[in-house]
């Protein structure tokens, strides 16, 4: 895991300096020398990080930062402001703009190599999501670069732990102008409340009486429920190297004392944009997963999917010595139904159907829709006759009950015919066993429909 770092500046001995440094870590630098430069190596998506010198002739830096964040194509990249000047309205300049993180010249090495650590870190992970999400928006999903553009990062929940009470109460007061807040004094409670809350956001002092900090952060870290929440550590000016070791365990952003109140508020609204972002990505990733498997009209599991996992419901009975049961079930005459009340009213009973399937079977079996009217339900640890008994109470349960068509309109009778058997002899091919279901099928459908017939292995 090599990041490319795209160093800019106008003067050539810092950009030599700073890529120095980073070549020594084994980055891959990459380097401009204006802001029209850096936009474009930005946009050929040539770079994971990038430091940016604040005053350059034309362009300045606060200008570069501003155009990538809005942008939808930029936006992503983690931003490093290089700036010589340290007044707290300058950097709040930068935090406006979007940047997540400040260096002041001259840079220290151990300060530099840290935070490009941490942004690689949480780009990488970017990255990996939006590759994936890449996929959802190929079937037509919403772009969350566009919202994320859009996202103030106002209207967050935030917990801060802190048992400093004149401390807590000055951040609480700040920070509620923009969001819901939570105030946390006592640490060994933090974390339960951390992950019992939903918090878009944790502020961790680490100036706690008696405890320490960096493993609340740690712990956070580690902890199903939390591991995705940002962190904002806070702490005193001589905790400075502890603050280091912080990011190296995933904290990401920090602040030093005597916060400054915009500097907190826009930290704070970075965070949380980059937690909803990723929130979104993370969403579009299970969404396409779950696409991936399912059948979009019923929502019952695909084909693709019964057939490989098929296998693995068959290995498993092998192993255990355990029946496992298959049924093919095909609904009777399906075609006249499209035929005398169109398509839609076909659609209609096909949902209708998977809705009566789900209610007759259990948890563990699964059930699929194998083509357009056909489907496949494989039971784990079910003998061939307590199927036949499932069997005929899922056909009763479509012939005892017309179908709805026409949102209600109209009700309709429907039957269905079932193949049913077993896999029994350790090692057979699953092949075999559908096969021998759909034999069992032809002859329901031969014998008069609306039936069941079993044919043992
Ligand atoms: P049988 O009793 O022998 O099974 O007769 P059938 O009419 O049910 O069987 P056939 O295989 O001849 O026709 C199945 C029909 O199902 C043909 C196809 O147009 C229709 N079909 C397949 N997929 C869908 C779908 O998603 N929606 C609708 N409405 N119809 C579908
Ligand atoms: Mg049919
Ligand atoms: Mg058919």
């Amino acid at each position: 895991m090599s990041a490319r770092i795209l160093v800019v500046d106008d003067v050539p001995a810092n950009v030599k300096l700073l890529e120095a440094r980073l070549s020594a870590e084994y980055f891959d630098v990459m380097t401009a020398s204006n802001g029209t430069e850096a936009l474009a190596i930005c946009h050929r998506a040539e770079c994971d990080i990038i430091l940016l010198d604040v005053m350059m002739p034309d362009m300045d830096g606060f200008e570069v930062c501003r155009r990538l964040k809005t942008d939808p194509a930029t936006h992503h990249i983690p931003v490093v402001m290089v700036t010589a000047l340290d007044s707290p309205a300058d950097r709040n300049r930068g935090l406006e703009a979007g940047a997540d993180d400040f260096l002041t010249k001259p840079v220290s090495d151990v300060v530099l190599i840290a935070r490009v650590r941490s942004l690689t870190r949480l780009k990488m992970m970017t990255d990996e999501l939006r590759m994936r999400a890449i996929t959802s928006l190929e079937i037509g999903m919403q772009a969350p670069e566009r919202s994320a553009v859009a996202d103030t990062g106002k209207g967050g929940r935030i917990l801060l732990v802190d048992d400093r009470e004149s401390s807590y109460e000055r951040l609480a007061t700040i920070l509620a102008a923009e969001h819901t807040i939570d105030v946390e004094p006592n640490p060994t409670e933090a974390l339960f409340h951390a992950a019992e809350g939903n918090y878009d956001l944790l502020i961790v002092s680490l100036d706690l009486n008696n405890f320490d900090g960096l493993r609340l952060c740690s712990q956070a870290r580690s902890l199903e429920r939390t591991r995705h929440v940002p962190i904002l550590a806070i702490a005193d000016p001589e905790n400075s190297t502890r603050l280091l070791r912080g990011l190296e365990i995933g904290v990401n952003d920090y602040l030093l004392r005597p916060i400054d109140k915009t500097e907190l508020l826009a930290r704070a609204r970075t965070q949380i944009r980059r937690r909803r972002y990723t929130d979104h990505l993370r969403d579009n990733v299970q969404n396409s997963i779950e696409m991936a498997i399912t059948d979009a009209l019923t929502g019952l599991h695909n084909r693709r999917y019964m057939e490989s996992h098929l296998a693995t419901l068959a290995e498993q009975a092998a192993i255990r010595g355990k029946p496992l049961a298959l049924m093919i079930l095909d609904i009777d005459y399906f075609k006249s139904i499209n035929d005398n009340f169109g398509h839609d009213a076909g659609d209609d009973v096909l949902r209708e159907f998977a809705v009566r399937v789900r209610k007759s079977i259990r948890g563990i079996d699964l059930a699929c829709r194998y083509g357009g009217e056909e489907f496949v339900i494989v039971m784990p640890e079910t003998d061939l006759h307590v199927a036949g008994m499932v069997a005929e109470r899922l056909r009763r349960s479509i012939a005892g009950e017309p179908f709805a068509i026409h949102k209600g309109a109209k009700r309709i009778e429907v039957t269905i015919s079932i193949g049913l058997t077993t896999l029994e002899r350790k090692g057979e091919a699953v092949a075999d066993v559908l096969k021998r279901a759909d034999t069992a099928l032809y002859r329901a459908k031969h014998d008069g429909r609306n039936r069941v017939v079993s044919q043992a292995a």
